[in-house]
C-alpha cells in the first residue's frame, strides 16, 4: 500500500481553514490514481488533539511526530521531520497546502530528501507512476503554469483555497490510526523557531478587517499617514500599503499589501495613491469592494476599482473623515 502524507498544518495546536485543505489535496491526488491512502501528519506534541477529527477529512491514518524542539513552528525542524519520514515510509506523494508555511515546510523537506517540490498546484491534469502533469500559480497568481513532475515521490503543495477542505461524506464515522513517531532531528534543525509573540495591534489586523485604507507612494511621507489612520478608525478599519511604502520606512512590512507582503480579503479596500500594479493587486484582488483614490484617472487601479475618486488624497480623505463625524454627532 502506498500512502500520501498530508502535512497538516496548527498553529500552536489551533488549526486554520487552510490547515484542511491539504487533506482535500490529497483526495484529488488520490482520486488522480496517485497512492492508495492517506495520512495525515501533524508536527509537535501540542497539536496531537487535532488527530483525532482528521478521519473525516480522509485521513486512514495519523502520524503524530514527537521532539522536544518541536514545540513551536520551526520552519527547518518541521521540514528535516518531514524528510525523515520520507526515507523511513517512503511515501508515494507529500503534500502540503500552499501557505507560507506549507511551503517552507515543503521547501526545507524537498531539499534536505533531494527531491524536487512543485508548490502551488491548482489542478492534477494527469498521473501516471513516476510522472505528473500540473497546473500551477506562479509569480505571484499572474500566471499559471503546466509542468510535467517527473519524481519517485512527489512533494506538492496545493494552492490555498483550491482544493476541499471540508469532512467528506462518505468518511463520517470513521476512525483513522494513530501514530506516534519519535523525530531524530539534527543539533541545529531548530535554529529558526517561533520563540516569542507580539500583538502589533489588538483586534483589528490588516488580514481581519473588513475595511482597509491602503496608502501608496502618493501618501508622500509618514506623517502623510494621518488622514489614512484617522478614516481607518472612523470605519474600525486597519491600514494597508504598498511596497513603495514600506521602502521608504513610511510604515511597517507587517502593513505591506501584495505578493511580497499580506493577502487580505476585506469588504472595501480602499486604494489611496496606489497605482495598483499587479505585484500589489494580487494581495486585495479579492476584496469585495475596491475604491481608488488618485490624482491619475488614468492609473490602473482606478480602471480596476468598483468606484474611484479622481483627486488629491490629502484633500479628499480629510473631508470624508469630517463628513462622517459631522453624520454621526
Ligand atoms: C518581485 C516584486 C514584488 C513586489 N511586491 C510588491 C508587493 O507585495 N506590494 C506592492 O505594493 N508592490 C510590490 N512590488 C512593487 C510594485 O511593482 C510597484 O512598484 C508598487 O506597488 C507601486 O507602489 P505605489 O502604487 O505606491 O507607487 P506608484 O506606482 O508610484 O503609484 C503612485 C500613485 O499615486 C498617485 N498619486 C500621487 N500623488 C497623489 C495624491 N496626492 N493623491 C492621490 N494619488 C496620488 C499616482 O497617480 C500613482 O498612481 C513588487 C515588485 C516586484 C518586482
Amino acid at each position: 500500500m502506498s500512502e500520501i502524507l498530508a502535512l497538516f498544518e496548527h498553529d500552536r495546536g489551533e488549526a486554520a481553514e487552510t490547515s484542511y485543505q491539504s487533506l482535500g489535496f490529497a483526495r484529488a491526488l488520490l482520486a488522480a490514481g496517485v497512492g492508495t491512502s492517506i495520512t495525515a501528519v501533524v508536527i509537535g506534541a501540542e497539536a496531537d488533539g487535532l488527530a483525532a477529527d482528521l478521519a473525516a477529512y480522509g485521513a486512514n491514518s495519523v502520524v503524530r511526530v514527537h521532539h522536544r524542539d518541536l514545540t513551536d513552528y520551526a520552519p527547518e525542524a518541521w521540514g528535516e521531520a518531514v524528510a525523515e519520514l520520507i526515507a523511513a515510509r517512503a511515501p508515494a506523494a507529500v503534500v502540503a497546502t500552499g501557505t507560507d508555511r506549507g511551503n517552507e515546510v515543503l521547501a526545507y523537506a524537498s531539499a534536505i530528501a533531494d527531491v524536487a517540490f512543485a508548490a502551488n498546484v491548482t489542478e492534477i491534469r494527469s498521473a501516471a507512476e513516476a510522472h505528473l502533469e500540473l497546473t500551477r500559480v506562479r509569480w505571484g497568481g499572474s500566471l499559471l503554469e503546466q509542468s510535467k513532475l517527473i519524481a519517485s515521490v512527489f512533494v506538492l503543495s496545493g494552492t490555498a483555497h483550491v482544493f476541499d477542505g471540508d469532512p467528506t461524506p462518505e468518511a463520517v464515522g470513521a476512525t483513522a490510526a494513530l501514530e506516534t513517531y519519535d523525530a531524530v532531528l539534527s543539533e541545529t534543525a531548530a535554529r529558526t523557531r517561533v520563540t516569542d509573540r507580539v500583538t502589533l495591534s489588538s483586534g483589528i489586523t490588516l488580514t481581519t478587517a473588513a475595511v482597509v485604507v491602503s496608502g501608496g507612494r502618493g501618501v508622500g511621507s509618514a506623517d502623510g499617514f494621518a488622514p489614512l489612520v484617522d478614516l481607518a478608525g472612523l470605519l474600525g478599519g486597519a491600514v494597508g500599503c504598498s511596497r513603495v511604502v514600506t521602502n521608504n520606512g513610511w510604515r511597517p512590512h507587517s502593513d505591506q499589501v501584495g505578493q511580497t507582503g499580506k493577502r487580505i480579503a476585506p469588504e472595501l479596500y480602499i486604494a489611496c495613491g496606489i497605482s495598483g500594479a499587479i505585484q500589489h493587486w494580487v494581495g486585495m484582488m479579492a476584496s469585495k469592494h475596491v475604491l481608488a483614490i488618485n490624482t491619475d484617472g488614468e492609473a490602473n487601479m482606478v480602471g480596476k476599482a468598483e468606484y474611484a475618486v479622481i483627486g488629491d488624497l490629502h484633500k479628499i480623505l480629510p473631508a470624508v473623515s469630517a463628513e462622517i463625524r459631522r453624520r454621526r454627532s
